[in-house]
């Protein structure tokens, strides 16, 4: 770890709330998603091609995660709530983690990792206003597979975000999909790259359709990666090599991301024009 990551950490570590609960903030979260899930199936009667709706619900929703981390999470929109979570990821979570030392080793430390309740409540509504309005043209049981689909979506990717930032086991090391996102997005806390590359938590679909994976390979070979770093984009290697430096850090990099010289803008460029 270097000293700039250090300093962070002891700052951020000390300004949590002694009322803060790490366990009470994931128990809340899962217990109520998983009892929106349980209560839509309760209420759902004979449904059959519906469940089929999970597919393009939960494609889309990749998308939606792609854009949300790309275009809202590492780019200040200056409005109330939006700004709000860029600082909270951008300017914290980023400066917390860096593929240098991308872990945490206390419960306390959850709090980085997770996002506050109000983003499962946000969720909720809008899962609530989508599911509504899919009912009324396919029927009540489509919309709570929509609904369902979406709360899905977001504790998958709580609990693949929470997998990439635990210290290293043979869980996560050799569970399929769960190995590949912790590689993945260990590669986005690169300081050089952070602002660019890497923008999926769950599946790297959109960043492989989308062009902004560092790796170099088809759909499956990038849902099944796992560790392996044969496939490294070498455009990418020297940036995330120079960012990994605590001279390079402490020098060029800002709360808001890293300054970047115009040949290594040229390599992220290149790097986003070949999948
Ligand atoms: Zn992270
Ligand atoms: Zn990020």
């Amino acid at each position: 770890m270097t000293d700039r990551q250090r300093r962070f950490r002891e700052k951020y570590v000390s300004e949590i709330s002694p009322w803060y609960s790490g366990l009470l903030h994931v128990g809340v979260m899962y217990a109520a998603g998983i009892s929106a899930i349980v209560w839509c199936v309760s209420r759902m009667q004979g449904a059959t091609w519906e469940w089929l709706l999970i597919l393009p619900v939960a494609i889309a929703g990749n998308f939606v995660e792609w854009g949300m981390h790309k275009f809202v999470m590492h780019r200040l929109v200056d409005v109330f709530a939006l700004r709000a979570i860029y600082d909270r990821h951008t300017r914290q979570h980023h400066q917390y983690f860096t593929d240098g030392d991308p872990t945490i080793g206390t419960v306390k430390e959850f709090r980085i990792v997770l996002f506050p309740w109000r983003v499962l409540m946000v969720l909720a509504v809008a899962g609530g206003g989508l599911g509504w309005l899919t009912a009324q043209f396919l029927g009540p049981n489509a919309g709570y597979v929509v609904f369902i689909t979406m709360i899905s979506h977001y504790m998958v990717y709580e609990t693949f975000h929470f997998c990439c930032h635990v210290p290293e086991n043979s869980i996560v090391r050799q569970l399929p999909l769960v190995n590949t996102i912790r590689r993945h997005h260990a590669a986005h806390h690169n300081m050089g790259i952070m602002m660019h590359v890497n923008m999926n938590l769950t599946f790297p679909v959109a960043d492989w359709a989308m062009k902004t994976s560092d790796l170099k390979r088809g759909l499956l070979g990038h849902l099944f990666n796992g560790y392996d770093e044969s496939h490294l984009k070498d455009e990418l290697k020297p940036v995330m090599a120079r960012f990994r430096s605590a001279e390079t850090q402490e020098k060029r990099v800002t709360l808001d991301g890293p300054k970047l010289e115009a040949d290594e803008l040229r390599a992220l460029q290149q790097a986003g024009s070949h999948a």
